[in-house]
This record gives C-alpha cells, sequence and structure tokens, in this order.
C-alpha cells in the first residue's frame, strides 16, 4: 500500500522547523522514518503535512559537553553503535545500540526518534530513565527540558507538545565510579524486546551504591522505572543476594501483558533475570566488584 498524498516540508535550522511546527495544520516530524514510514504506507498516519528534519545539520551530533552525553535528533542509533565514546564509557548505551532492530534500521533509525515514538518495546526509553536523563525539546516559546521520568505517558504518548521539536536527548556523565549496563530478551535478530533491563549503579568510595537507576522495556504500558528495586540497592554493598532482591522488586513492579511471544508470568521471571544480568554487569563496570556478582 502507499502513503496518502501529503505536504512535505524540509527546514534546514531548529528555527524555521520550530516556526512550521507552529504555523502548519498537524504537521508529523520525519527523522529516521523508520516507524513513521511503515505507517503511512499502512495508512495508520495519515498526516497532511510532513516536516522532515532531516537537512538541520546542527541537529547531527553525539558528544560530551558541559556535564551531559548528548544525542542530536540525527544521531542514529549506528553511531551510538560506532562510537569509541560510547564504547569507552556508557555501558548501557553500547549495549543498546546493536540490539535495536537490524543493521538497515539502525542506519537511518534515530535514537530521539525512538523515544519520540514512546513505543513501551522501544530500548532508548529504559536506558534514559535508568541515567535519568532528559529529552530537550524547542517550541515556539524557546527551550525546555524535560526529565525522561515526565516524558512517557501512554503507548506512543508523551508529554511533547504539537508543536514542538525534540533537539536532543541526553545523559549525565558518568561519576567516577559508575557503570551501567543493559540486557534485552528476543525471540530472534531484529525482534523488538520480549523484555529488557538497564540498569546504571554509581558507588561512593566506600564501595556502597549511592544512586541507582532501573529502567524496564516492553514489561508495561510505557517504558517504566523499576523504583523499589532502586530503593532496596541504595546505601547497600553489591553482592548476587541485593541483586536478586532487587530482581524480584522489579518483576513485581513490572505490569507485562501475555501475548504471542510469552505468557505475562514469564515475561515477570525474565525481569528478574534481565535485573540481576544488568544490575551485575553495571557494578564490574563500575569496578568495585572483580567479576559478575550473579550467575
Ligand atoms: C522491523 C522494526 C524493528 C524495530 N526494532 C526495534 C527495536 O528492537 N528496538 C527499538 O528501540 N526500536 C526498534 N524499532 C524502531 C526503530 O528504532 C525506529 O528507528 C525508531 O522507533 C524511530 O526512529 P526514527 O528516527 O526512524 O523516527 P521516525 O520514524 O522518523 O519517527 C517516529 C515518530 O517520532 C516522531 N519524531 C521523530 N523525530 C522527532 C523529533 N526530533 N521530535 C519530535 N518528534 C519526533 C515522528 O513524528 C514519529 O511520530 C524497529 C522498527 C522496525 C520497523
Amino acid at each position: 500500500m502507499k502513503s496518502a498524498p501529503f505536504e512535505h516540508y524540509e527546514p534546514t535550522t531548529v528555527n524555521e522547523a520550530t516556526s512550521l511546527l507552529e504555523s502548519l495544520d498537524e504537521p508529523t516530524i520525519l527523522s529516521g522514518g523508520q516507524s513513521l514510514v511503515p505507517m503511512l504506507r499502512f495508512r495508520l498516519a495519515n498526516p497532511d503535512v510532513v516536516v522532515d528534519i532531516n537537512g538541520i545539520d546542527s541537529l547531527d551530533y553525539l558528544e560530551e559537553s558541559e556535564g551531559y552525553l548528548r544525542l542530536g535528533a540525527l544521531a542514529r542509533h549506528a553511531d551510538v553503535a560506532d562510537s569509541d565514546l560510547i564504547d569507552e564509557r556508557y555501558g548501557s548505551f553500547a549495549d543498546t545500540a546493536p540490539l535495536v532492530a537490524d543493521p538497515q534500521i539502525r542506519n537511518r533509525g534515530t535514537v530521539v526518534g525512538s523515544v519520540a515514538q514512546a513505543d513501551p518495546k522501544g530500548d532508548w526509553g529504559s536506558v534514559l530513565l535508568a541515567h535519568e536523563g532528559d529529552v530537550v525539546a524547542a517550541g515556539p516559546d524557546g527551550e525546555r527540558t524535560i526529565p525522561a521520568d515526565e516524558f512517557f505517558l501512554l503507548p506512543y504518548d508523551t508529554t511533547l507538545e504539537p508543536e514542538e521539536l525534540i533537539t536532543e536527548v541526553r545523559v549525565p556523565t558518568p561519576e567516577p565510579n559508575e557503570g551501567s549496563a543493559y540486557h534485552k530478551l528476543k525471540r530472534k535478530t531484529g525482534d523488538y524486546a520480549m523484555a529488557g533491563v538497564a540498569a546504571r549503579l554509581v558507588f561512593d568510595d566506600d564501595g556502597r551504591i549511592e544512586t541507582a537507576g532501573i529502567g524496564m522495556t516492553a514489561v508495561d504500558i510505557t517504558n517504566a522505572r523499576a523504583t523499589d528495586a532502586e530503593e532496596r540497592l541504595e546505601g547497600e554493598r553489591p553482592s548476587a543476594d541485593l541483586f536478586e532482591a532487587a530482581g524480584e522488586l522489579a518483576a513485581e513492579q513490572s505490569n507485562p501483558e501475555s501475548d504471542e511471544h510469552g505468557g505475562a508470568a514469564y515475561k515477570e521471571r525474565m525481569v528478574n533475570v534481565l535485573t540481576q544480568r544488568a544490575l551485575g554487569d553495571a557494578a564490574e563496570r563500575a569496578g568495585t566488584v572483580k567479576r559478575r556478582v550473579t550467575q
């Protein structure tokens, strides 16, 4: 099936894009097109106007600056997978990028587009939640920063306003004793997650967990934080027993649905296992344990 006809705009600056978003009637933003184009072709989305942001060169970046890792709206999944900076300093991002879809989709699809899409099965929202990251949006009244915790509302629904454009997502640069990881269960290469867990741990100088962040994929109506598990971890020293307790709490707080890929009880069990694995890797990467503390 072909898409219904639409008007197509190609701004080259953020200001031009936000002016278009404000003045046009119900415009839809196109970035990588890996979610939007299939929706257009199946006529699940029927916009009259599409604003293609691929010509805004200033949005094509992946960099550390002013205390944040910043991914501009045109940073593709493949840019993250290929980045030495990511490899060296951001375990959860390095784990996630090669697990998103397949190489073709990773070459075009963007991290920001994935976050904007707000599919509860999308991987990046969980990473952003675990790192207590932000979504930066430009609109008619200028720029605003939305904490990831306040961004996801419902499946495919966020607190972004229709006339706003996400310019970047960002997470704080790592503390000295920090590690992070992402684990994902999928039926086969290229699939969305049946369940996924991102974990970030920051340790104090005494080897106790100062900050814990856990984001879950595909087991609730949005990407969701496992706050009970985070609270259980903070102030404690890492151990297999502690991570098992955290895994159980994350599973209890998850809310998966049964589908053709597996029953809800199975997915809850997987949240438990993936949480323990992600915490084990995060602790190891923080340099606080010699080997993973989970099996
Ligand atoms: C077969 C298949 C498998 C996939 N597997 C996975 C997977 O395993 N994990 C995963 O995380 N994702 C997966 N995806 C989704 C993929 O990651 C997409 O790239 C991503 O969801 C959308 O990014 P995009 O840049 O292509 O956005 P687009 O398709 O261009 O846009 C998606 C939506 O976001 C909006 N949008 C885009 N950019 C902005 C912006 N800057 N500001 C505001 N709104 C914006 C658009 O208007 C649209 O509504 C898969 C997709 C397919 C088709």
